[in-house]
């Protein structure tokens, strides 16, 4: 593929869903990186690439830096930097020109990998584009619904239990705004 072919980060959550509903020929690419929900998330990426007929790509990367199981907070230090490397390595061998991830403004305060500075600095090395930075999670719902994201195939929770999702964590909770 050539011409302005993009990599989007697939987490199977919403964001990404809407990220490849807004680049619907790209390759994706999800990683197990040791999240606690990595077989809800990558099960659900699967689904969610399948639905869109595009290519999915998968990898590992274990990192180090892991919140414990319970933290309200998702936060997992450096994790965006890799993501995005291994997404723009994935774009320069398939000769893409864009590399594209969900952060967005409800995601600000509590993660630092997913502000604009960072953002900006990371594309002094790679071209990594984030549509959705400065929408709500109201607005990506209602963004999702517009371009027909199949949503029930996408999964938030960290911390799903018997498969289902826990319902408290930031990532449902987010969800939950998104999708009243
Ligand atoms: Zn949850």
């Amino acid at each position: 593929m050539t011409g302005n072919g993009a990599v989007v980060l697939l987490s199977g959550g919403l964001d990404s869903a809407v990220c490849l509903a807004l680049n619907p020929d790209a390759v994706t690419l999800s990683i197990d990186y040791g999240q606690p929900h990595a077989q809800s998330e990558l099960d659900a990426a699967a689904r969610v690439a399948q639905h869109y007929g595009v290519e999915h790509v998968r990898a590992d990367a274990s990192l180090p830096t892991l919140h414990a199981p319970g933290d309200a907070s998702m936060l997992v230090p450096g994790r965006n930097l890799v993501l995005l490397s291994l997404a723009a390595a994935l774009a320069e061998a398939r000769n893409l020109r864009r590399v594209v991830f969900g952060a967005n403004a409800d995601d600000r305060d509590g993660y630092p990998d997913c502000r604009r500075e960072f953002i900006d600095a990371a594309r002094a090395v790679m071209p990594v584009e984030a549509p959705l930075l400065d929408m709500s999670k109201e607005q990506i719902g209602a963004l999702a619904r517009r371009l027909a994201v199949p949503v029930d195939m996408t999964w938030s929770c960290y911390y799903p239990a018997a498969g289902e999702p826990c319902g408290t964590c930031d990532a449902c909770k987010s969800r939950e705004r998104a999708l009243p």
